[in-house]
């Protein structure tokens, strides 16, 4: 897929031509997003053309851009630099906020992901997780899908002798509609290598997570 040429009357900028890096991925059509914000507007009975609602198509575009700008970048950019260590013990980082949209009701939820791994040899910089992080929430995804895919990312490019993604968040899709149980926390786990076979490995990891949260 192109971006359009400007002969077909849309210009190149109505595409959004912020290419991160790794992606060689077309950009975001923008147009289309404004074109179809309209169209729900009209659908539930609004005005789009009323004062308040008139830059509310491309503002919302332009959020998507945000958004989903995880869509165009490959995550496992930021686990390529590695530094050799002869530390075998579990690293644990903890409290990494995000925030994704769930691809169901395309509405957001947040919350902190935890991860631990069991190094062999190789770690990455304090905040390349983070940064995995970043990249995989910026899609629209399902809370479980998110943590098997940052599990098995750790898992595969430090090439590690297990892995432990703990994600706990709200869903707004829960607490402003549906069954509408504000404070409901979902919790999803994917363990991988060591944190899979071995319990204690496991128990150690839990005790860990826990006690930050009673500490802090
Ligand atoms: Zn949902």
């Amino acid at each position: 897929m192109k971006p359009p040429q400007a002969s077909n009357g849309i210009g190149c900028a109505d595409w959004c031509d912020e290419e991160p890096e790794g992606s060689g991925k077309p950009a975001v059509d923008l147009e289309r997003i404004r074109a179809a914000v309209r169209e729900i507007l009209i659908a539930v009975g609004e005005d789009p053309d009323r004062e308040g609602l008139l830059e509310t198509p491309d503002r919302v575009a332009r959020m998507y851009v945000e958004l989903f700008s995880g869509l165009h970048v490959d995550p496992s950019v930021h686990l390529g630099k590695t530094f050799t260590v002869k530390h075998d013990e579990m690293v644990v980082q903890k409290d990494i906020d995000f925030s994704s949209v769930c691809e169901h009701h395309l509405l957001p939820f947040m919350g902190k992901a935890h991860i631990a791994y069991l190094p062999s040899g190789k770690v990455v910089g304090l905040s390349k997780l983070a940064r995995v992080v970043e990249v995989v929430s910026h899609r629209p995804h399902v809370q479980e899908r998110m943590s098997e895919e940052i599990a098995d990312l750790v898992m595969d490019e430090l090439e590690a002798r297990g892995v432990g993604v703990i994600l706990e968040a709200t869903h707004t899709c829960m607490t402003i509609r549906g069954v509408r149980k504000p404070g409901t926390v979902c919790i999803t786990s994917a363990m991988r290598g060591g944190f899979k076979t071995n319990p204690a490995t496991r128990a150690e990891l839990m005790a860990l997570i826990t006690s930050a949260k009673t500490s802090g």
